[in-house]
Formats: C-alpha cells, structure tokens, sequence
C-alpha cells in the first residue's frame, strides 16, 4: 500500500462487492456476514477452508467467557456464544460442545477468584470447586481447586471450516487463489488485478506482508496424547487450563485425543517455512501437566506433535480497524481469537460496508498506544 493512495471516503455502491484476502475462520466469518447483508463476495485463499498452515487449522478450540474482570470481553464472548449457537443451525451440526472450562485454580488465586465473581455479579453461570467436587463431576481429573466457566467448551475449527466452505459456495462466493497485492480497493492475483468497493484484511500471519501493525507471530508447540482410555468420560471432560504455567488441554472426543499446549507466547517464527518440530523438554513439560490433572493419562501415546503460530499484540487485545485509505483489517488475535470469530465476522463486515459496528472498536484501534508498550500476559 502506498502512503500516497488517496483516503477513504464511505462506500457508495449499492450492491457493493467486497474482497476478503485470507480464508481462516475470521475470513470466512466475514464473508459469510457480508453475504448475509446483501455484498457480492470474492475470498482469497491459497487452500480450502480448514486445510492450510493457517491458526485456524485444528481439530479443537477453547471457548470460554471467562476473561477476570474485564467485561467488556465477557459481554463479547457471550454475544460469540449466541452467534455460535445460530451458526449451529445455518450449517446443521454440532459445533460448540458446551463441557465447561475449568480454571485450575493456586491457594490465594487472585484472578480466579475475580473471573468468578465477575461472572456471578453478571448472572453467568460459574462456580468455585474443591478438590473433591472437580473427582465427583469429572471421575479420574484432580485438581486441588476450580472455577467452572459453565459457559465454557469445545468448538470443532475443521468441522466450522469445511461447513463454512460449503454454505459460502451455496451462497454464491466467488473463491481465488493466493493474493500477490493488496490494496484498500483492489487485489492482484495470477489472474490479474480485479477492483473492489472494499479490501478486508485477513491474513493472519501473513497480514504484515501489507499492512503496517504492530503484532508478533510467535511459534507455540502443541501435543495430542491419546486419551480414548477415558473412553466415555473423554466427552464430558472440560477444557482446562493454568494461569501461572500457561498449560492447557483440550479435549476432542471426535478423534479421541487430548491436545496439550501452552498459553505463553513462544519465540518469534512463521508459518512459512518452519520445521515445526516439537522439543522433547515441551513435551515432558506437556505431559506432566496432563499426568498431574488425569493420572491415568500418564503414558498416554502422544499421536501428534505440531507447531501453530500465533500472531500476538503486546496487549493481547485484536485489531480490527480501517486504514485512512480503506483497507479493513483484522489480526493480532493474540491466541484467544477463535471463539469470537462470528462477532468479529460481522464487525469486519460492517467496517467494510461502511456501517457503525456493534463494539466500541476503540480499544481494538491499530494506533492505539498499548500496542507499543509491554507484553501484557493473557489467562487461557
Ligand atoms: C496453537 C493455537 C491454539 C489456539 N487456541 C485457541 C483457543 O483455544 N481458543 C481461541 O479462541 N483461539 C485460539 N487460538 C487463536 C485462533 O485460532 C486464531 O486467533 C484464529 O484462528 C485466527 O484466524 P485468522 O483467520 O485471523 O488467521 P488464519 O487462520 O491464520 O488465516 C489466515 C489465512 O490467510 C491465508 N493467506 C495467507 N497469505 C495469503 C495470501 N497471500 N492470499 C490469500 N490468503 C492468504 C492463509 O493461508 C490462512 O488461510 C489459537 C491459535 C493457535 C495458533
């Protein structure tokens, strides 16, 4: 993009028709909103939906509602739950397994305490738990101490993905490659340079190539141990995670598997060209968080090791926002993205089409000062 394009005006067009460079979830859910507010629609992506080197690419996501305090991103996540739940009914499967999420909680824990009362005083459903609580609900699992987000669970990103992939072709998007150039009203691939009333922006990793933001795309190891020993139980197991190490584990009684990972933002990297090898000490350390939590899961198989990136601002809050040419763009998810892919859909789609979106979208500004400052860290 060059510092000389001209600045954005509004759109104008009555049937405007608006290109989405990037098909992970957040591209796809904004695809998917712009058709339903009447937009023709062109989608660049290199793969088919759910396939690819993108974040969105896994057999499992936590969703949670949880965020301590903050309920601003409480209110959001919740409004995603509804959203997820319509979107179940689009694409007529299952899509979110509401299991709960477990927050593993330290004597004295300031931020679980705080997530729960937070969650009580805004009449959603969560509960503290002993250590013989969490063994009566969950036969097998230990932990000395909880907070239950009983909004809490598992989404299903292949089974979103490839429904997504197949309602957009029923809608009439028009899909292409790879992009070469991206511009606030224009997109160039092998087949040449095609024009459009509006750009979104939603590359992921790769989103830097065009646009100017400030987020860093680090490298986060991930390890899916065997767990059909659980057999039934592996179904109504929640995800769960700890604040202080950054492990957590995610169920997925699709292929039987429980995958461990850590929350902490790891070394720099990038989807192109990473060996995507997992060290044997991230994998002890993955294990023995499992061990500790569901012993019978201690020599577990480990039936896959991966490398996924994320791409993470220092205040660990999105960017979705329009350059003062027009480019729209959303990125830095910083992690915790996936679950509010439908609100964030529908927010890309309305910066595009020129209309107020639903959220203040002040604190999610890609000039926004936090963006510069420290790291902040982020409970899974
Ligand atoms: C390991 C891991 C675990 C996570 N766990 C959770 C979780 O439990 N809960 C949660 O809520 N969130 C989680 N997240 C975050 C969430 O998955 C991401 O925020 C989300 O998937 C980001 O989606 P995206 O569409 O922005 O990016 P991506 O999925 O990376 O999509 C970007 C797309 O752009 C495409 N692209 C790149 N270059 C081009 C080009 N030139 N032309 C066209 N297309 C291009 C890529 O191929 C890709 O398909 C996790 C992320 C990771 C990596």
């Amino acid at each position: 993009m060059t510092r000389t394009a001209p600045q954005w005006k509004g759109l104008t067009a009555r049937e405007p028709h608006v290109a989405v460079v990037g098909g992970g979830i957040m591209g796809a859910m904004t695809a998917a909103h712009l058709l339903e507010e009447g937009a023709r629609v062109t989608l660049y992506n290199p793969h088919v939906l759910g396939e690819g080197p993108g974040a969105s690419v896994d057999t499992g996501r936590s969703f949670r509602v949880h965020y301590g305090e903050d309920r601003e991103t409480i209110a959001m996540a919740v409004r995603s739950k509804n959203l997820w739940m319509a979107w179940e009914q689009k694409l007529g499967r299952p899509l979110l397994h509401s299991t709960g999420k477990l927050l593993l909680e330290e004597p004295g824990d300031r931020h679980a305490l705080e997530s729960w009362r937070t969650l009580r005083q805004m009449g959603l459903p969560a509960d503290r738990l002993s250590k013989g609580a969490v063994a009566a609900e969950w036969p097998g699992m230990r932990a000395e101490a909880a907070t239950v987000d009983r909004l809490g669970g598992v989404l299903e990103p292949l089974v979103i993905l490839q429904g997504l992939q197949a309602w957009l072709t029923s809608k009439g998007v028009r899909f292409r490659g790879e992009a070469l150039e991206v511009g606030p009203q224009s997109v160039t691939d092998q087949q040449g340079e095609d024009r459009y009333d509006a750009v979104v922006l939603t590359a992921g990793a790769w989103t830097r190539r065009w646009a100017d933001v400030a987020m860093e795309v680090t490298r986060q190891e991930l390890v899916y141990f065997d767990a059909t020993a659980l057999g039934d139980r592996l179904e109504r197991l929640p995800v769960f995670s700890h604040m202080e190490s950054g492990f957590y584990a995610i169920p997925t009684a699709r292929d039987g598997r429980i995958k461990v990972a850590n929350h902490h933002p790891g070394v720099e990297g990038h989807p192109d060209g990473d060996d995507r090898r997992v060290s044997a000490g991230f994998e002890q350390g993955a294990r023995a968080f499992l061990a500790q939590h569901l012993p019978e899961l201690g020599d577990a198989e480990v039936v896959r090791r991966y490398v996924c990136f994320y791409s993470g601002t220092a205040d660990r809050d999105f960017i979705l926002d329009r350059t003062p040419e027009g480019l729209v763009i959303g990125a830095g998810f910083s992690g915790h993205g996936f679950k509010f892919a439908p609100l964030i859909g529908r927010i890309l789609a309305q910066l595009a089409l020129g209309q107020s979106p639903e959220v203040d979208l002040k604190r999610f500004s890609m000039s926004r000062k936090a963006l510069r400052g420290e790291r902040k860290r982020l409970a899974v």
